[in-house]
């Protein structure tokens, strides 16, 4: 796939390959087994420029493209998604970047992008997964300020972030469900916030995940991004955007566990032969090999006509993030059957993944609501693209 890529993204790839192969394996097992969140690690992270890439120059990132970024994000992932999932993702910033005013920019993005700061998206609540127009939450105007009142549930960095995206109903009857929802900051140690770190995770343990409930939390009104009644839309651009992202998760994930399957393989004896001798083997091989490839060039496409129009392409994104997801399943399964027992204890990098995998198919849209997306947008019910993004300055 290396034609499709600048010389300049080879070197970045190449840069992130190296930084997970030396550093990942220091923390994988204890922050998977812990639930640990690397502080050291994002640290040595931040220095080295991969936090916060995509964050333009003049708010203090790197104002690197989507596909540069992700491909950051397979290489991480294929040593391993936990720590993957934490390095890869300032989470939430994309709102402030994609909507927020001039002064939260400048106010926001800078510290994110320095790795000072983390940020989180709270969109789930306990009734409100993928329907999201079902958030409960409410943002009441009193005076200048909003007074936001509510539960989210699932929260990736939830616990330990400084900075809270917000999706919170601002009018509770509106003419449609999905309209009446508004996103806001709000930051740590603002009175009434409370986070409740969620344990015993099935995979990427080393991420946070926390249950994250607002008190009467009290925030000025400049802390809205966008405009009032805006939030749904926001919402779904944000997602056509980071579920490339996702997308890119799962293609790491998939040839990190064929990898380390194929290494077995060749080594592993049985019947006087090598595993890998036999035809059955093989095929498995084969297949594994091409899907990822498959899955790979549908990620590539997602980001690039991101890149190049500025506009990420709701249906191709979906398609990218299902097809991706689904193929990382079967190829992690597959990795794991050709450990044998081996593959079933605890201690395995191959057991994790087995873990770690499923999330792919859950966050930012299920597998379902991947497929419902795709249908409307096959079936012309997807609303407008709205140019969100800069183009990528050398397409
Ligand atoms: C580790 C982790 C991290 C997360 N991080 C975040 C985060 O940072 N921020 C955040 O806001 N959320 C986060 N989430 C929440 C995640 O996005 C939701 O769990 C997900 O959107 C599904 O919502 P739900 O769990 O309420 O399931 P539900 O929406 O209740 O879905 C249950 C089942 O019904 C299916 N279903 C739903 N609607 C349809 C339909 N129309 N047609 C057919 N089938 C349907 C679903 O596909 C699923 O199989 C995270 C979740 C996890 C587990």
């Amino acid at each position: 796939m290396d034609f499709l890529l600048t010389e300049e993204q080879k070197a970045i790839k190449e840069a992130a390959r190296e930084f997970a192969e030396k550093e990942f394996p220091k923390y994988a097992e204890e922050c998977d087994r812990e639930e640990k969140f690397p502080f050291e690690l994002w640290k040595k992270a931040a220095e080295l420029g991969f936090i916060g890439m995509y964050i333009p120059e003049e708010y203090g990132g790197q104002g690197l493209g989507i596909l540069d970024f992700c491909l950051v994000v397979e290489e991480f992932w294929r040593v391993d998604a936990g720590l993957g999932m934490i390095l890869s993702t300032t989470f939430g910033s994309e709102m402030i970047m994609l909507f927020g005013t001039e002064k939260q920019k400048k106010k926001y993005l800078p510290p994110l992008a320095r790795g000072e700061k983390i940020c989180c998206a709270c969109f789930t609540e306990p009734q409100a997964g993928s329907d999201i127009a079902a958030v409960r939450t409410r943002a009441v105007k009193d005076g200048d300020e909003y007074v936001i009142n509510g539960t989210k549930m699932f929260i990736t960095n939830g616990s330990i972030a400084d900075y809270y995206i917000v999706l919170a109903r601002t009018n509770p009857n509106p003419p449609k469900r999905h309209e009446g929802l508004s996103v806001f900051i709000v930051e740590k140690g603002t009175p009434g916030l409370e986070a409740r770190k969620l344990t015993n995770k099935l995979g990427i343990r080393a991420s946070d995940t926390a249950e994250v409930v607002f008190k009467d939390v009290r925030v000025p009104e400049e802390n809205l991004i966008g405009k009032e009644g805006d939030g749904f839309r926001q919402a779904m651009e944000f997602f056509n955007l980071t579920r490339i992202h996702v997308a890119f998760q799962a293609v790491g994930l998939a040839q990190g566990a064929f990898e380390l399957a194929l290494e077995y393989a060749k080594n592993r004896e049985v019947f006087e032969k090598k595993l890998v001798d036999f035809q059955m083997t093989r095929e498995k091989l084969a297949k594994m090999r091409t899907e990822i490839e498959a899955a790979r060039l549908l990620a590539i496409q997602a980001a690039l006509v991101a890149d190049k129009t500025g506009s990420p392409d709701p249906g191709l994104t979906a398609m990218a993030k299902y097809y991706a997801a689904k193929i990382a399943q079967r190829v992690v399964y597959e990795a794991q059957q050709l450990y044998g027992g081996y593959g079933f204890m605890g201690d395995q990098a191959i057991s994790r993944m087995y873990r770690d995998v499923r999330i792919l198919e859950i966050y930012e849209g299920t597998r379902e609501i991947e497929l419902e997306v795709i249908a409307r947008s096959i079936l012309g019910r997807v609303p407008s693209r709205l140019k969100i993004l800069r183009r990528h300055p050398l397409m």
